[in-house]
């Protein structure tokens, strides 16, 4: 399994970093975790075919994790027409808001992506969604609540990756992350504590409740980018991780 970081960039951003996505891969079926505004342009960066991603799964309704949704769309209804299909999957409402957000953003567009053959799930904490061998679980995370905030896990091929989304502290990180192979977790502050946002401080003091075999840091501003005290591992865009 690999996983290529696409964005991982917070809401500003900072280090001129991409918008948060992230693609899981088993060799020949791909999985998007988020789709922020930027991430079709990095996906032609990486010479990655759309037909081989199966499934896009949102943590919350915000632009840096899901505006790129309608991207995707257009280049799947207008550029190559796509044949396979797609699954979205995301909170309450994910195909209203999907819906929406297409029409905003390319006017007339919206009504055409209900002649694809795309479908969409919504999860429920403590409910696993289970599809096509994969197992996806969801927690709330504390973020702004109009952006119906999750982390999620996906269990996929005996592998698990875990992704905090955007939150500040929660015990929900601690099942989110338990005997995962990977758990990004994202780390916007260095030791500002506030509601939204985890700080690097903060997360070193809980580290030893993560039984996760990596832990990566994403979703940071210049201050966690810059520092030269940061003892876990931080994400770059481009990077590959095998697991
Ligand atoms: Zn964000």
């Amino acid at each position: 399994m690999e996983l290529t970081v696409l964005g991982c960039g917070d809401a500003f951003g900072n280090g001129g970093r991409n918008n948060t996505s992230f693609l899981v891969s088993n060799g020949s079926e791909r999985v998007l975790l988020d789709c922020g505004t930027s991430t079709l342009i990095r996906l032609k960066h990486e010479g990655i075919d759309l037909e081989s991603i199966s499934t896009i799964i949102i943590t919350h309704f915000h632009g840096d994790h899901y505006g790129g949704i309608p991207f995707f769309l257009i280049s799947s209804m207008f550029e190559n027409p796509r044949k396979n299909p797609l699954t979205i999957i995301g909170p309450e409402g994910v195909a209203k808001r999907v819906y929406d957000l297409q029409e905003a953003m390319y006017a007339g567009t919206a009504a055409k992506t209900l002649e694809m053959d795309l479908t969409y799930h919504e999860y429920t904490e403590g409910v696993p969604l289970e599809l096509d061998g994969k197992v996806i679980k969801a927690w709330k995370a504390e973020h702004s609540l109009p952006s119906f905030p999750h982390m999620i896990r996906l269990e996929w091929e005996g592998k698990v990756v875990a992704f905090s989304g955007d939150t500040s502290w929660t015990e929900h990180l601690i099942p989110l992350s338990d005997v995962s192979d990977l758990f990004i977790c994202e780390c916007n502050f260095l030791d500002q504590v506030s509601f939204g946002h985890l700080g690097y401080s903060e997360l070193l003091e809980k580290r030893e409740l993560f039984n996760a075999k990596q832990i990566w840091l994403t979703h940071m501003a210049n201050e966690v980018i810059e520092s030269p005290d940061i003892s876990l591992n931080r994400l770059t865009d481009g990077l590959k991780i095998t697991f």
